[in-house]
């Protein structure tokens, strides 16, 4: 509780607010609190953490149907994680348009939260629904951080920024020490992008996953290597949590994904499907991810008894119209979204005609 007043109250005090901020963290006491706040809603999650959820429209594409943020606000700073759409310039691909102030508009968010604490921000992976609000931080004195492996140029295509604003770190080596025993951990889980990074809030035992492992109902890999990246890295995260933790500790583990609005389809996207009641996932969707993915090169879909279904293929969404066709493999609340062929190849089966 002393973390997330002090966050507040430095947000009340600072130079920020100062400058005409409205925004009013006060309304985030408990965990599950929210306020909104222009274009997003923010939800205390934690003591001194917060999701800052941009609950999108269904009218774009892709991360235009919404996309979470992260903030971690330790003794000693501040760790954001993501930064959203783009809604400075827009990003025509998503059919996503400039929003007017955006840039101030998060600023205010975040600052409001932080107050005077050093602000660093690392992301996800390199999408343009992840690494969208760059532009609004830069100049602020902020360090930016990407995994290597990513794209870090694509910053530059997406968006027109300056790469070099972000520095690389290496996942798994890195560590964000925000003081007061905040200490964030690095983890690379490849396949959906080259340098993918899943970051763990230790103590509070809180995982933040970006797109690595999908939000709920899927996500696809379009060719054996990147299903085999998936599987490996996914079965190290799971090796590596029941390292870290008593099995009592692991069981209340929190998941946070890029994408939590899919959180409540428990497990893959079928029109008739019914949601579940569901704001995060959890330590078995870690698990059953890895499972999902590493049943495939076993051919388990094919074995009744596995857990491994092939459900059927995906329709055409505008929420993911790359995905349209594809196989959908479930396993428990983990779902791999893969082109029939590839699941074939990956356990070394024929397809049959
Ligand atoms: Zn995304």
């Amino acid at each position: 509780m002393i973390l997330a007043a002090m966050c507040i109250m430095l947000g009340i005090d600072s130079g920020f607010a100062q400058s005409g901020s409205s925004f009013d963290a006060s309304p985030l006491v408990n965990p599950g609190d929210h306020v909104t706040y222009g274009s997003y809603i923010i939800y205390k999650i934690g003591d001194g953490v917060y999701k800052i959820n941009d609950p999108g429209v269904t009218t774009g594409k892709g991360g235009a149907w919404g996309v979470d943020m992260y903030l971690i606000c330790g003794e000693n700073k501040a760790l954001m994680i993501d930064l959203g759409n783009n809604y400075i310039e827009g990003y025509e691909k998503d059919l996503i348009a400039p929003r007017k102030n955006a840039a101030n508009e998060l600023c205010e968010v975040i600052y409001g939260l932080t107050g005077e604490l050093p602000l660093e921000i690392a992301i996800t992976h390199a999408h343009p629904d992840h690494d969208g609000m760059t532009a609004a931080f830069v100049n602020r004195n902020v360090d930016f951080w990407i995994g290597k492996g990513e794209d870090i140029a694509a910053l530059k295509t997406q968006h027109h920024i300056d790469s070099s604003v972000f520095m690389v770190f290496t996942p798994g080596e890195k560590i964000f020490d925000l003081g007061g025993e905040r200490i964030v951990e690095t983890f690379l889980v490849r396949g959906h992008s080259n340098g993918g990074t899943v970051y763990l809030l230790k103590n509070d035992k809180l995982l933040f996953t970006g797109d690595a492992l999908g939000s709920g109902f899927g996500q696809s890999f379009r060719s054996v290597d990147r299903l085999r990246l998936v599987a490996e890295d996914a079965q190290k995260l799971v090796d590596y949590i029941k390292a870290s933790y008593a099995p009592y500790d692991r069981y209340t583990l929190r998941v946070y994904t890029g994408h939590t609005w899919q959180n409540v389809y428990g497990g893959f996207l079928y029109p008739e499907k019914e949601k579940v009641d569901v704001g995060y996932l959890d330590w078995r969707f870690i698990q059953d991810v890895a499972s999902c993915a590493n049943g495939i090169f076993k051919g388990n879909w094919l074995v009744e008894s596995s857990g491994l279904s092939h459900i059927g293929k995906m329709a055409y969404t505008d929420c993911w119209p790359g995905a349209a066709g594809q196989a959908i493999m479930v396993y428990g609340i983990g779902t791999i979204i893969v082109p029939l062929n590839v699941a074939y190849e990956a356990a070394g089966l024929k397809m049959p005609e």
